[in-house]
Parts: C-alpha cells; sequence; structure tokens
C-alpha cells in the first residue's frame, strides 16, 4: 500500500471502489459557483451539481452568510414538543411552493430518511382511516429511493438489495420500469411511447388486491438509475390508476424537485400532483443535509384527528428541522426565487437539449435522453465488462476538468442551474472528444 492509500484507510467511502479510488484519489478541495478545485489545483467544471443537489452553484454567499449566522445564534433547537421560527417558516415557504393541497411538510435529514418518513405516513395514514390492510407497497424497476431498508425494499437497482434480500419489507412488489430503447433511443425530452407501462400497475393490482395496497412509489424522472425520462402520458395514468383504486402516489423528488426539470418539481412540470412528496438536496443547496416530506391536505389532518390527544405520529429525527439547515433552506429558497433559476433552467433547456444531442454519433453511444436540466447518455456495454465503459469515462472527463457521473455504463449530466451556454459546450466538448478516445 502506498502512503497515500494508508493515509485515506480510515475512511469508508460510500458507493466508491474504495481500493481503486485510495489508490488513485479525486480529491475536491474547494468549489466556487460552476467549478470545484482539485488538490492539484486544476479547477473542475461540474456537470453533476456535486450529487444532483447544488443547484444554485457552489459556495454562495447568501447561503453561507445565513448558515454562520445561525450557528451564532441558535446552533441547535430540540424539534420534539419544542420548535423554533425558522423550521415553521420554511415549511410554511415549501407548502407555498409545493402544487395542489400539498399544504403539509416534514423535516428529515437526508433523501432515504424523506422516502422512510413519506411510506410510514402513508401506512399511518390507511390505518387513521381503518384501511388496516392496505399494507403494501409497490415501488418500480430500476427506482432508487436511497439507502434504507424500505428505500431499497421499493428500490429497483439489484445491486443496491441483493446483500440484504432477507431482511427487505415484506409486502413490497414492483411494476416494470420505463426504459425502451428499441422505440425511443435518441428521443428529445419525454419520449413517445410508453404510456402503457403505468397499467402495469393494474397487474400489480390485480395480483394482490387494491385493499392490500397502500402506496406506490415512484421518481417521476428516474435519476441514478441512469435518466429515465417518463413517457407522455405516463404520470397521468399512473395518478389515474392510483385514484382509481384508493393507493396514494409518491413522488420521490429528491432529485426532481427545486428547478431541475425547469419548474420548482417534476409535479409542476407535468401537472400531476401526488399525495405525498420526497425532497432533500437542492432543499438547502446541498450545504447543509436536509430533506422534507410535502404531505396532502387529508393525510394530515386524518392521522392527527385519528388520535385523541398526545403525540399523533411516533415519528421524527434528532435534527428534523435544524436551525442550520432551516437557515440554508430559507436562503437557498430566497436566491432560487431572486435569481429566477427555475425559470432560467427552463429557458436554457432547449439549448441543452440541442448540445448534448449532438453527441448521438459519437462512437458507442446507444442513446442521448434529456428533460429540463438533464441528460443522460447511454454507452455500449464492452463486452464482458459492464460498466467499465462508463467509470473510465467518468475518470477521464474528470481528468480533463469535467465532472461527469457515470451508473453502470450511462453518463448523466445535471449542471447547476447557473450553468452558462459556453460550459454547456465545454461539457459536451469534453465528453464528446473522451468518448472519441
Ligand atoms: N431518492 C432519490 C430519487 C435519490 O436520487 C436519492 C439520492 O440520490 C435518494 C432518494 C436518497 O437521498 P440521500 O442520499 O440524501 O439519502
Amino acid at each position: 500500500m502506498t502512503d497515500t492509500a494508508a493515509a485515506l484507510e480510515a475512511q469508508w467511502m460510500p458507493f466508491t471502489a474504495n481500493r481503486a479510488f485510495k489508490g488513485a484519489p479525486r480529491m475536491l478541495v474547494a468549489a466556487k459557483n460552476m467549478h470545484y478545485t482539485a488538490d492539484d489545483g486544476r479547477r473542475i467544471l461540474d456537470g453533476t451539481s456535486g450529487l444532483w443537489c447544488v443547484n444554485a452553484g457552489h459556495c454562495r454567499e447568501p447561503i453561507a452568510q445565513a448558515i454562520a449566522s445561525s450557528a451564532l445564534a441558535l446552533d441547535y433547537a430540540p424539534g420534539f414538543q419544542m420548535g423554533h421560527p425558522q423550521s415553521f417558516e420554511l415549511a410554511r415557504r415549501l407548502a407555498e411552493l409545493m402544487p395542489g393541497d400539498l399544504d403539509h411538510v416534514f423535516f428529515t435529514g437526508s433523501g432515504s430518511e424523506s422516502v422512510d418518513t413519506a411510506i410510514k405516513i402513508a401506512l399511518a395514514y390507511h390505518r387513521a382511516r381503518g384501511d388496516v390492510s392496505r399494507l403494501r407497497l409497490i415501488g418500480r424497476q430500476r427506482g432508487y429511493h436511497g439507502v434504507g431498508l424500505s428505500g431499497i425494499s421499493v428500490g429497483g437497482i439489484e445491486n443496491n438489495r441483493r446483500t440484504w434480500s432477507q431482511h427487505l419489507l415484506p409486502g413490497a412488489d414492483h411494476i416494470r420500469h420505463t426504459h425502451d430503447l428499441a422505440r425511443n433511443a435518441f428521443s428529445r425530452g419525454q419520449p413517445a411511447h410508453g404510456v402503457e407501462f403505468a397499467d402495469d400497475l393494474e397487474r400489480v393490482v390485480a395480483l394482490h388486491g387494491a385493499e392490500t395496497i397502500a402506496a406506490v412509489i415512484v421518481e417521476p424522472m428516474a435519476g441514478s438509475t441512469g435518466v429515465l425520462v417518463p413517457p407522455v402520458g405516463y404520470l397521468e395514468r399512473l395518478r389515474s390508476i392510483c385514484d382509481r383504486h384508493g393507493i396514494l402516489l409518491i413522488f420521490d423528488e429528491v432529485i426532481t424537485g427545486f428547478g431541475r426539470l425547469g419548474a420548482a418539481f417534476a409535479a409542476t412540470a407535468v401537472g400531476v400532483t401526488p399525495d405525498l412528496i420526497t425532497l432533500a438536496k437542492g432543499f438547502t443547496n446541498g450545504a447543509v443535509p436536509m430533506g422534507a416530506v410535502g404531505v396532502r391536505h387529508g393525510i394530515y389532518h386524518a392521522v392527527l384527528e385519528s388520535s385523541e390527544s398526545g403525540i399523533e405520529l411516533f415519528h421524527g429525527y434528532t435534527y428534523s428541522g435544524h436551525p442550520l439547515a432551516c437557515a440554508a433552506g430559507l436562503a437557498t429558497l430566497d436566491l432560487y426565487a431572486n435569481e429566477g433559476l427555475f425559470e432560467r433552467a427552463a429557458s436554457l433547456a432547449p439549448y441543452w437539449e440541442g448540445a448534448v444531442h449532438s453527441l448521438r454519433d459519437a462512437p458507442g453511444v446507444l442513446d442521448v435522453r434529456n428533460m429540463g436540466l438533464v441528460a443522460g447518455i447511454e454507452l455500449e456495454p464492452r463486452s464482458g465488462a459492464p460498466g467499465a465503459r462508463g467509470y473510465e469515462t467518468f475518470v477521464r472527463c474528470f481528468e480533463r476538468g469535467v465532472l461527469t457521473r457515470a451508473t453502470g455504463d450511462i453518463i448523466a449530466l445535471s449542471p447547476p442551474l447557473i450553468v452558462a451556454q459556453a460550459e454547456i459546450d465545454e461539457m459536451v466538448g469534453v465528453l464528446s472528444e473522451v468518448l472519441a478516445t
């Protein structure tokens, strides 16, 4: 082991090839706006908003100052049977931004906690109404809902489940994914084919009985599994099937929330309102860990009114509504509004689409897909080495100064919403050069 590798041994890194990384580390030491700085002084153009979270760009002063002020004024306040004004203010602001009667907010510390919370609220809601047989949870193949045991139960990425397969939630099932290269490759925006994939929910309903199903959870646009854009009409149809059978619909908007698709939420962009919405990442611009679950009026009231007195929902986190996170969240929402960043994402989307689709003829490209300021470039796997081409593409782009993200052999791009057209050209140009090699 080299001295460098030995110095890195103590940390067991998340979702990382630890041995490979520690042999050849990629270290980031600073960030500003669209760029990271690596430990060798190189500037790295951020094509992925960190991990889909830094939607307003890095180290923005209003957010940093809000966090610093809060750290000096109120570092921590217990959230159980106690409160502090900023968390109520942030909940009110978020409720205003969410569509329909998603009027209530439960704070969490991460996307995984948001998923766990939404699932627990869905189960609590049916129980509160005396609908006690509704216990099943339905996810979707290729879905990513974080890494908690509930999230991987409804999630559909085999590698994330296999090791723990004997310990997943009983009664979880999955509808089919929406990926259809044969009909939809190189679609611009939402693909034309595949609305009928939503009907797979009817198969699951027929199999188990609607009266046993509590909720369906999907990412409106699946991010981590390689940018699967919902076919036209698909989310609308899921909504109507859920309504027909009294099943709650949960949108996991941990990635799609806060402007990524050119509107506040995917729900807003496509005009489909879920019953529960899970959020994190862009909520605080990634600056302080925080998540939230948006809850429809009727669900909140059913749970509250089902208990005579005392605590209505036995659930919560030490860091639910943490003062620093709330300060960051309020400053982030202000920044999004003041700079019109969601609208900016929408107005840049056509340029983005044109730029990423120019990769169509690059060697090994099977598909390019896009929605809002997200793109997925699916590469042909090298025979006998699935994922190798994607990983090498990511490493070589990094060496050439652009941060991309690889999921297997799919490269995902999701830059901060402040990205300039010249920076889009730079990202796509570097990716094109790397693919050519
Ligand atoms: N849900 C979705 C759709 C995500 O993309 C992610 C993370 O990428 C999560 C949940 C989990 O979020 P976290 O990593 O903050 O737990």
